[in-house]
Parts: structure tokens; sequence; C-alpha cells
């Protein structure tokens, strides 16, 4: 379409902040509508009452790859918010006998990490590395765990917690294809596209509050608390927003980029089809802090915690593919993973401090791939509306890049191909 002069984006989570942000640089009026009372989706900061500190509603990992994660955060100069290692440097510690490690490939694309024992995860030959190549040969129905078989010992110290942290899925369900090309983007292009980043501060503060500032700067307008309850369409062009505090006419030169959850799209436009299996994400954290020269995070082999973060305040545990927990009281939850919180940071027997879980139950789609194949492109059948989302069909995983990417995708068909 020819470039519109106003853009309503509607929900604000990164891929609407995405879209948003690239309109509102090529001179469209953006008007964002948010029906929560703040920003970012599932990928912000709150104050925690029970804590009594801001804490994220999970703790997110970004890769130095990520390339478009990071022209959005570089679009509100927002890349010192972000911390990591120097180098691509991932802490491991196997609870079954205590072992720890590094892995740690080199930053160039060739992989002479490989011919290094102390880069490597322990006791694994050279030859356990190539089965990763096999991921790249995968077909559309492909599962992780048919290319990369179970019961090895690089499969639990490597593929495995890899698989299911990219995929947020029990690896025997998940996409090869998706895995591959996580890989591909990460590893593939070597050590340094693999530098783990995590905010300074909090999620808000690296990938919410910046792209606000500037969406501020650049004369974009956010409505909060702006519920859309129904999209009117006439031919091939939506007419008219139905909010619940009112309704947006639709003129022309005016497009729309629906940036919503894939449940809340097909409430809204029941002819789009979009992943409807989801999996969940369940986080804990313990009010304590650890010295800055521990690991940003360690990984745990054999625990009930998966990955735990060092954040200011709180020790975090993640555990993805979480909805075998969920049902679970969290009471009964948190003395397990307080004690591989106290393994993975040698805290010793330490009483457990105040904590706080949280299950996001519908933390991504289910990365399968029968649901792969009910991911939608970013276009409709109506010419002036988009569709934004990690849950678009970009290739990806359920992730902030994928999030972004698809927002960047919908500014750039609005633009008629030109941003
Ligand atoms: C606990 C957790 C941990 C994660 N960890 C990682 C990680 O380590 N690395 C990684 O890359 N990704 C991670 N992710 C995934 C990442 O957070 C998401 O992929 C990304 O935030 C999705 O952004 P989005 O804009 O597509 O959707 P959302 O964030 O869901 O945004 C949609 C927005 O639309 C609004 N909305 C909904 N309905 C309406 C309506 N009718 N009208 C107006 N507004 C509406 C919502 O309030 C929301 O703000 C994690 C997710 C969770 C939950």
């Amino acid at each position: 379409m020819t470039r519109p002069q106003q853009a309503h984006v509607v929900g604000a989570g990164l891929a609407g902040l995405a879209a948003a942000v690239r309109l509102s640089e090529a001179g469209v009026g953006v008007v964002l509508h948010e029906a929560s009372p703040q920003a970012g989706g599932r990928c912000r900061s709150y104050l925690d009452a029970t804590l009594g500190c801001r804490i994220d509603n999970g703790n997110h990992l970004l890769v130095a790859g990520n390339k478009s994660a990071m022209a959005y955060i570089d679009a509100s100069a927002a890349r010192d918010t972000l911390i990591g290692p120097e180098e691509a440097v991932y802490a491991f510690l196997d609870v079954a006998n205590g072992e720890r490690w590094t892995f740690r490939p080199n930053a160039g694309r060739v992989p002479w990490w490989l011919f290094q024992r102390s880069r490597r995860v322990p006791g694994m030959r050279l030859a356990d590395y190539f089965q990763g190549f096999r991921l790249m040969a995968a077909a559309p129905d492909d599962l992780v765990t048919e290319l990369l078989p179970p019961g090895t010992a690089i499969y639990r110290r490597l593929w495995h917690p890899l698989a299911q942290a990219a995929l947020n899925i029990k690896p025997a369900q998940g996409s090869a294809q998706l895995l591959a090309r996580v890989l591909r983007e990460t590893i593939g292009a070597g050590g340094a596209a693999c530098r783990p980043l995590v905010p300074r501060v909090g999620l808000s503060e690296s990938l919410v509050d910046p792209t606000l500032a500037t969406l501020a700067r650049q004369g974009a307008t956010i409505r909060y608390g702006r519920l859309l309850r129904a999209i009117e369409n006439r031919d091939d062009r939506i007419t008219r927003l139905r909010f619940d505090d009112g309704d947006e006419v639709i003129a022309d030169r005016q497009a729309v980029v629906l940036a919503v959850p894939p449940a809340a799209a097909t409430r809204l436009l029941p002819a789009i089809v979009t992943p409807d299996e989801f999996r969940a994400i369940l986080n804990a954290h313990f009010l304590c802090s650890v010295p800055d020269h521990a690991p940003l995070f360690v990984g745990v082999i054999g625990g009930t915690a998966e990955w735990v973060f060092r954040k200011r305040q709180v020790l975090s545990v993640t555990i993805s593919a979480a909805d075998r927990f969920v049902d679970m009281p969290s009471e009964e939850l948190a003395p397990l993973l307080w004690r591989d919180v106290c393994h993975a940071y040698d805290l010793g027997e330490r009483p457990m401090p105040r904590w706080q879980i949280v299950k996001e139950r519908r933390a991504t789609f289910a990365a399968t791939p029968e649901q792969q194949r009910k991911r939608p492109t970013t276009q409709t059948r109506w010419r002036n509306l988009v569709l934004a989302g990690d849950w678009i069909n970009t290739g990806l995983p359920a992730t902030i890049e994928s999030a972004i990417r698809s927002g960047f995708a919908a500014a750039h068909e609005l633009n008629g191909g030109t941003l």
C-alpha cells in the first residue's frame, strides 16, 4: 500500500513497539493503543509487593546475534542498558555430581573452540558436536529428538538445556527446524553472536522505557487502558476499531497494525488462523544478592531449576516448558528451587529468604511442527491491516527477536516495502 499518514498500532508489547518506532521514524503519525496500564506485554518489570522490589515478569536472555533486537535497542540508544560478559561464556553446574564447566565458543565463524577441551562440555568428544549439523537439514515435521537422540551425555548437558530454553517446549515435541534457525543465527554465526546480554536494571528499563521516550520525542501518542473489542471491515479495508471506551474510524491513508497475542487476534478477526496451543514458563525470585563477579547466570543440569540468574536484588530461577509445575503449590516448589539456587551460587545451606513465584501459563505458543504451520504472515486480506507478534511466521520460535522482527516487517509492509 502507499505509505499511510497515520497508523493505529494495537498492543504495546515488543512487536507493537517495534512497529511503532519504525513507522514514526519514517514520518507516519502513530497512535499506540494498549489494553493494560503498562507497555511491554510479556516482557516488562514491575514492583512486587511481597519482595518489596522491582522484578521482571520473567528472566529474558538476549544474545548479541539477535540482529533485530539490537537494531531496536539502538534506535533508542539503549545498548548501554544491557550487560554481559566480553565473550560468550555459559556457566553450567551438574547437580548430580557437582561438576561445573563453562561453554565458551570462540568469537569468529571458524569454530576452533571445538578443538580446545577447556571450551567444551567435559567428557564430550569432538564428534558429539557434529550431531548439531543434522539439524541443519531438518524437514518441517522433524522433531528435535529425532535428530539429536536423547540418552547421550551431550544431549543431557548441552542439546536438551539449549533446545528447551530456545523453544520453550520439551525437545521431544519441538520443531527441529525452529531450533535449527536459532542455532544458525547464533552458534552458526560464531561465538560473538552468542554473547549473552541481560538488562542492567530490568526489562522495562532496557526494552520498553527507552522506546517509549523515543516515540514521545517523535510525536507518537500512546493510550493505555484501551481494550480493542471489535474490528469492522468493508470489502478489503478495515473501517473502524471499536475500543471499550470509544471508536476510531479508519479513514483513507490510515492503517492498522494488530500486535496482540494470537488468541486475541482470532477473537477480533476469526478469519485469521493462529497458533492455539501454548507452553508455560515459571520464574521464582528469591530476595538475595551475590557479588558482581559471580556469573550472570548458571545453567543447572539435573535439578528442578533450569537456569538461575543473578539480578540486582534477587536470584531468579527460570523453568521452561513448565506446564508440569503450574498446578503444584508454590509453597512446595520454592524450597526445591532454593536448594538449586544455593548450589548454583555456592551459598551453602542458607535459610530461604523472601520469595515470589510467577507462573506464565501462556508464555509462548507451543513450538511444535503442527503449531508452526498455523503461523500467519504479516499481510492479511485487508490492505490496510497488518499483523505483528512473536507468533507471526518469522521462522523463529516465540522470542523477543521474533516479536521485534515481526514488528519491523509490519512497518515495512505498510510503507509499501520502503522501510
Ligand atoms: C516468562 C517469560 C520468559 C521469556 N523469556 C524469554 C527469553 O529469555 N528470551 C526471549 O527472546 N524471549 C523470551 N520470552 C518471550 C518474549 O517475552 C515474547 O516473545 C515477547 O515479549 C512477545 O511480544 P509480543 O509483542 O509479540 O506480545 P505481547 O508481549 O503479548 O504483547 C501484546 C500486547 O497486546 C496487548 N493486548 C492484548 N489484547 C489487546 C486488545 N484487545 N486491545 C489492546 N491491547 C491488547 C497486551 O496487553 C500486550 O501488551 C519470554 C516470555 C515469558 C512470558
